[in-house]
């Protein structure tokens, strides 16, 4: 199948409210959709939301990536999907948001020209998942409010980004969130912002206080493997990597050094094929799954949640960054029932 155009275009999404975690804070999404077409007419379209904290790309490198290597991918035979990645890999080898895009972008007018959804593709082992939803940093009664609205609309797993205000600062928060969602499943996420003993302290005192929390994620830097590996010996929870955990590559390095229970996937990471290898990866050695997302509208959405049904993988779903986003009409693909994402296939 060969492509006949393929191009990028900025996406802006403004979102419904401030969002803040221990990397930074923002109210715009600077996303970048890609269009493409094949030869036989067919058009599939994808969204990526490139964070320059986890792949080093931005908005305009994954632009300028795309109008300088876009051409390149286009008039080529390709057998299939792992064919067209061979290629991007080739043109654009540290550009990972840039390459998911393309790839996601190809994959999609493949899956339309041949009348199969996605998820049928990706091993069709489920239509729906459950998903829980992000509560960003705020002060304890934000938080409680925020925890209280999810839980109305029938969230009963929640994530909680950590990490701005300190150790015990964020426990009374987390305890905020268990008075006001009784019940609920709590995930924590730090986004790299404690220091080894500090998170396992962190951890530690949630636990003994009764608090249901079910994994922590990047409690430290991304680069502190050793870091990483000590919380991880220690932490009565699962401990999931996500910044330190990019490629394939580093999944397996991960896993050699026990610095992990398990992986946050996202698209923006590794694309599709790359998520699979990661997935074959962490399955064979018994690490859990999370699919997450970074700030992509719908369209992004619906992508992961075709992997996440498709290959039926995961353990723990973090696909909500649609809610963040004040879009107008429904999402195109899927339908939003309580914390349930069911695909319209
Ligand atoms: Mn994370």
């Amino acid at each position: 199948m060969r492509l006949r155009d393929l191009t990028a275009q900025a996406y802006e999404v403004p979102l419904r409210s401030l969002w803040e975690t221990a990397r930074g804070k923002s109210d715009i999404a600077y996303n970048v959709r890609a269009t493409a077409v094949l030869e036989d007419g067919t058009t599939g379209y994808a969204e990526v939301s490139p964070r320059s904290y986890v792949t080093g790309e931005t908005q305009e490198s994954v632009l300028l990536a795309i109008a300088q290597n876009g051409a390149h991918l286009c008039g080529e035979d390709f057998l299939g999907l792992r064919a067209f990645v061979e290629v991007t890999r080739r043109l654009m080898p540290d550009r990972y948001s840039a390459r998911a895009l393309v790839e996601m972008a190809f994959f999609d007018a493949l899956a339309r020209s041949w009348g199969i959804p996605k998820f049928r593709l990706l091993g069709g082992a489920k239509r729906e998942v459950r998903s829980d939803l992000s509560i960003p940093i705020a002060t304890p009664e934000q938080t409680a409010q925020i925890a209280r609205e999810a839980f109305a609309q029938g969230f009963r797993h929640l994530k909680i980004k950590v990490g701005g205000l300190g150790v015990e600062d964020e426990a009374q928060r987390v305890l905020a969130v268990r008075e006001a969602a009784p019940g609920v499943i709590l995930r924590v996420d730090a986004n790299q912002a404690f220091d080894p003993e500090a998170a396992v302290v962190f951890i530690e005192w949630l636990i003994a206080s009764g608090v249901p929390v079910e994994c922590f994620e990047q409690p430290v830097s991304r680069t502190d493997l050793e870091g990483l590996a000590y919380v991880t010996q220690r932490s009565p929870v699962p401990v999931i990597a996500d910044e330190a955990a990019v490629t394939p590559e580093d999944v397996l390095r991960l896993i050699r050094a026990e610095a992990a229970h398990g992986v946050n996937v996202k698209l923006a990471k590794s694309g599709i094929t790359g998520s699979l290898d990661i997935i074959a990866i962490a399955r064979a050695a018994g690490w859990k799954l999370m699919m997450g997302c970074m700030l992509e509208s719908s369209m992004g959405i619906g992508m992961a949640l075709h992997l996440a049904c498709g290959t039926g993988a995961f353990q723990y779903i973090d696909l909500d960054s649609h809610h963040l986003v004040g879009e107008a009409k429904e999402p195109e693909e899927f339908q939003q029932i309580g914390e349930v994402l069911r695909l319209k296939f």
